[in-house]
């Protein structure tokens, strides 16, 4: 069955292994002329020295023992030492406006903004969402959140309606930072199932508040706020931060993190990312998306390097400008906008200026070898692909910037992470209670993780019996099937879920099947990820029409732009087939493995749990 699900992934990486033998074989050896040695440039000895407690003791604490906050961590300690006048971050607007902000004026502004909160009776622990695009205020409201001891929350702005109300009811949002256009599109016409939203702030120049009823101004109350702030007492076990992600059934899941998550933000910044004094750093993450929050605003911070942060959308030629114009030294971005530079060709990234770039990584799905090797003929450097979750919080397993890299492979797990390759057993009563750890190399099972580092999240919000299921016989099962080489590298297989990865958006089949069938004329809906060159999946939706409904065109364009409407241009599906009846399990369960299995023109696998569908 298993085998069934992960088609996908296994057909593209046998298609390039046949199609690029070269490429699929390489070894793209590390530098050794260093003009930077890299933090982790012995991998056995990195591994061997490093314990928690010293990665801990990186970072300051608050003052007095008053425990550990992630946005001291980030910004107050830097702006009252000799990073005070260093540029912290540098805000590339889409039309052309720049503005800086040195450490010391993102203390001012977070301050400001934990004084908004305070004075709108927000207090430890409310949850404050942010849906906006990369702009100045989300840096500072996600600061200024974690500074009140208030827990941040980002959602995706290209998500539609239907999933952004979803987020905001599950999480009981107290505050929302958003713009007019936002607000007014995706929020207002479900402000009134929104009981506990007592606040939405609104940013832009353009904003009145007297015109859009039950609105605050971001501006004034930012302009009227006290600059001081004293950050109260944080345990570093107080929750800080709420990412949204996807699961196979049910509602979209709100993993927890911690305050003490920040250890883990920090080192794998320097071990993972190679942050060192001076680099200027873009992460090209959206902000609603965890990489947006651990790597485009946390982790350059604490080590007190300078962010880029762009608000355009993807656009090769605007990309290789900021990062010649910016003199960016390390870049994280991810495979999909690889894929679209690659199309973009070698020539366009050859007339820039690309000399200060010394680190590329990547991350969110399966980086192809031909990526790497690409990255390597254009930057003079091959992309170095990591691996983590929203579950994670922090790059668990990476090529790192010192170690041979084996294009196609997400490299080794850090220092302080236990990763390894186990199959589930009958029961209870199996090996280490229900997982037997997998020795042999090259054999796939599901990647799992010994609990314990800083950032792995704490809760699902509010779902007690979910988060446990994630656990089984001492290990956090991660819901990816992998394997392991002779030398410890991991190569991703594929997903042991349905869930669809579609541009490096997790996207749960079940929110998309839900919104279909709301629609009239939908009796049933299933929906999977189909192959995409560049998108790695597209969301492919199957559709059963209610009796006295035709399958037209007309209805199959309807139904396309009903799903976008409710979903967002990023969840909605792309294709939509209509079938006579969708495959079932006698117990009525869609079998979503088996649309895939059809549309992939592959084997059907087990059936005998499969409904008669004639
Ligand atoms: P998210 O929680 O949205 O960040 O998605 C996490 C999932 O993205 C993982 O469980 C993987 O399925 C996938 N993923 C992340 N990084 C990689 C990678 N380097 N290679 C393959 N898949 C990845």
């Amino acid at each position: 069955m298993k085998e069934m699900t992960l088609v996908s992934s296994l057909q593209r990486y046998r298609c390039w292994k046949e199609k690029q033998p070269m490429v699929w074989n390489t070894i793209i050896k590390s530098r050794r002329d260093w003009s930077i040695i890299p933090h982790l440039h012995d991998y056995g000895q990195a591994r061997a020295a490093f314990s928690w407690d010293k990665a801990r003791r990186e970072l300051e604490g608050l003052p007095g023992g008053q425990g550990l906050n992630i946005a001291h961590e980030a910004v107050d300690r830097h702006a009252a030492g000799p990073l005070g006048d260093h540029l912290a971050m540098r805000w590339l607007g889409k039309t052309g406006k720049v503005q800086d902000y040195t450490f010391g004026r993102l203390r001012e502004l977070t301050n400001r903004f934990a004084n908004v909160l305070r004075g709108l009776g927000v207090t430890t622990g409310d949850r404050v969402y942010v849906l906006a695009g990369r702009i100045p205020p989300l840096y500072i409201a996600a600061l200024g959140t974690l500074k009140n001891r208030s827990v941040f929350c980002p959602l995706f702005s290209a998500f539609g309606p239907e999933p952004i109300c979803a987020r905001l009811a599950i999480g009981q949002a107290k505050v929302l930072v958003t713009t007019e256009s936002l607000y007014q599109r995706k929020v207002a016409g479900s402000r009134s199932s929104l009981p506990h939203l007592e606040h939405v702030l609104l940013v832009g120049d353009d904003y009145k508040s007297a015109d859009v009823p039950g609105t605050q101004d971001y501006r004034r109350l930012m302009e009227d706020a006290s600059e001081k702030f004293t950050i109260g007492p944080t345990d570093p076990e107080d929750v800080a931060l709420l990412h949204f992600t996807s699961g196979t059934t049910g509602t979209p899941k709100g993993a927890v993190h911690v305050h003490n998550a920040v250890v883990a933000h920090h080192i794998t910044g320097k071990l993972a990312l190679d942050f060192h004094k001076d680099d200027i750093f873009w992460c090209t993450a959206d902000p609603g998306w965890v990489t947006g929050t651990s790597y485009g605003i946390i982790a350059p911070l604490t080590n007190g390097i300078t962010s880029i942060v762009d608000e355009g959308d993807f656009d090769a030629e605007r990309w290789y400008g900021i990062l010649q114009d910016q003199k960016v030294s390390v870049w994280y971005t991810a495979p999909t906008a690889l894929r679209m530079m690659m199309k973009a060709g070698t020539d366009l990234v050859r007339k820039y200026n690309l000399s200060a770039l010394r680190f590329l990584a990547s991350v969110g799905e399966p980086l192809n070898p031909e990526a790497v090797v690409w990255g390597q003929q254009a930057f003079g450097r091959p992309f170095h692909d990591n691996w983590w979750q929203t579950e994670t919080g922090g790059i668990m397993i990476a090529n790192y910037a010192a170690m041979d890299i084996r294009p196609g492979s997400m490299g080794r797990p850090l220092p302080g992470i236990d990763a390894a390759i186990v199959r589930k057993t009958q029961g209870d009563g199996g090996i280490d209670g229900g997982v037997e750890v997998i020795q042999e190399p090259d054999v796939q099972g599901e990647l799992a993780l010994r609990p314990g580092w800083p950032s792995m999240f704490r809760a699902y919000w509010n779902e007690p019996e979910r988060y446990k299921q994630c656990f089984v016989g001492g290990f956090y099962l991660t819901g990816d099937l992998a394997k392991r080489d002779k030398d410890g590298y991991l190569w991703f297989v594929g997903r042991a879920d349905d869930v669809i990865k579609t541009s490096g958006h997790l996207i749960g089949p079940f929110e998309v099947e839900s919104v279909l069938i709301e629609h009239k004329a939908v009796a049933e809906a299933g929906v999977i990820g189909k192959p995409d060159p560049v998108a790695m999946e597209v969301v492919k939706a199957f559709v059963s029409l209610r009796d006295g409904y035709e399958p037209t065109p007309a209805l199959q364009r309807e139904l396309l732009g009903f799903a976008r409407a409710r979903l967002g241009t990023v969840v909605a599906p792309k294709e939509i087939e209509f079938l006579p009846t969708l495959p079932k399990t006698r117990s009525g369960k869609i079998m979503r493995r088996l649309l895939k299995a059809r549309e992939l023109g592959l084997p059907e696998g087990d059936t005998s749990t499969l409904e008669s569908e004639s």
